[in-house]
């Protein structure tokens, strides 16, 4: 019969096309820092989102202005869909949300075969207190999505005009990525589930009802989502990331691993042995880990996740794997007034946007697309003269990358 030929066909298709490749030294340490661009007051991409920006006022509306003058201008190949609702709120009148989505997706995709990784955060911010900014809370985080895509946009070019040219791709499976930019995060008086993250229930819902064509490989725009990687309250020097889902667990590991091997190449400028940060001649001091929660057993270990209600909670009820990239224990600014630019972190800020363009640049296999010369950040050494070995003591012991 032939469907079960077809079933065959697909089977032995889908048996390797799911996989994650790290970059080399010379491709990770090449990844350029946001430096300027990440500049509190002037910035190009995180200047903008450093304003007031309730849903549903004009604040908000500037930086969804900000997102799509930015892409259209630095990243015009990334696909813009908007996902709007108007719902009733706490206040007592109903209220306009609006997602962005910014896809890139190979080009021959056909829809219903391409999964996606997605990252995640939060644009807008709380009512409560007059003038709250915001910072950590997430304009930092979106501001980072946005240097991952420009830090790969040209390596994902180079690599799928290569594929359509050769025809050597997968006509079944496709993968994409995707930045999801979400309304209404916060509560306009105080948490609850109805007076909460009205954006990301309203996505969820809509990407669960967009279904696919008959013979897609995935039945549901929900089903396409292979990482709902969400960025929240980073920005704040020292955090602690705990690994929060057993299900995920392995990609906690792929980041954290980007994240060491950053460390010991002495790329990372919160880093208290960055040439930037330690006087000549000073001992080297241990590397505070932001991924540390490494060696957990997937079987018995204590999970947190699901204590910290966020804009997963609508995905992860329907099924969608989450990697949650936010602090055990929330920064000291957290919903207060003092959560503004001054009081983020530049150089830890600056890191994660490296680490999360570097974990994306893995997920979408870019190794040998990738730039080979970035702009070292000044004062940065060399590659070749940074890679002395356990010249420090890491928090924890992840496995070697077989190139250091
Ligand atoms: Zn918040």
């Amino acid at each position: 019969m032939l469907p079960s030929l077809l079933s065959l066909s697909l089977l032995s298709v889908l048996s390797f096309v799911s996989a994650y490749k790290e970059l080399s030294n010379s491709s990770l340490s090449a990844i350029p820092f946001p430096a300027q661009d990440f500049d509190i007051n002037n910035g190009a991409i995180m200047a903008p989102i450093l304003q007031v920006r309730v849903a549903g006022t004009p604040g908000i509306e500037k930086v969804r202005h900000h997102f799509v003058n930015y892409f259209a201008q630095h990243l015009p190949k990334w696909e813009l869909t908007w996902e709007n609702s108007t719902q009733p709120t706490i206040l007592g009148k109903e209220v306009d949300f609006a997602n962005l989505i910014f896809r890139r997706d190979p080009p021959w995709v056909k829809p219903g075969h391409v999964e996606r990784l997605a990252l995640v955060a939060h644009y807008d911010s709380k009512m409560e207190p007059d003038g709250f900014i915001g910072a950590i809370d997430s304009a930092a985080p979106c501001a980072m999505m946005i240097h991952a895509a420009r830090s790969i946009d040209e390596a994902l070019t180079k690599k799928w005009d290569e594929q359509q040219k050769s025809g050597k791709y997968d006509h079944l499976t496709a993968h994409g990525i995707e930045l999801y930019f979400l309304d209404g995060e916060e509560a306009f008086k105080s948490w609850t589930h109805t007076d909460s993250i009205y954006g990301a229930r309203s996505l969820a819902q809509t990407l669960e009802r967009s279904v696919n064509p008959a013979m897609s490989t995935y039945r549901n725009g929900l089903e396409q989502i292979s990482l709902f990687l969400l960025l929240d309250l980073l920005g704040a020097s020292v955090p602690t990331i705990p690994s929060y889902f057993p299900t995920t667990h392995w990609a906690y590991m792929h980041m954290s691993n980007v994240e060491k091997r950053l460390r010991t190449m002495r790329r990372l400028k919160s880093s208290p042995n960055h040439s930037n940060n330690r006087a000549k001649g000073m001992r080297k001091v241990k590397e505070p880990m932001f991924m540390s929660d490494t060696k957990k057993d997937t079987h018995n270990a204590y999970w947190m996740g699901g204590q910290i209600e966020d804009d997963h909670i609508p995905f992860i009820q329907r099924g969608v794997p989450v990697l949650h990239i936010i602090p055990g224990a929330f920064p000291s600014v957290w919903h207060t007034i003092l959560d503004d630019g001054q009081h983020l972190d530049n150089p830890t800020t600056e890191d994660w946007a490296v680490i999360v363009a570097g974990f994306s640049a893995e997920w979408m296999e870019l190794e040998g697309y990738m730039p080979k010369q970035a702009a070292q950040p000044r004062s940065t050494p060399k590659v070749e003269d940074s890679l002395e070995e356990n010249e420090w003591e890491l928090d924890n012991e992840l496995p070697q990358h077989d190139e250091l």
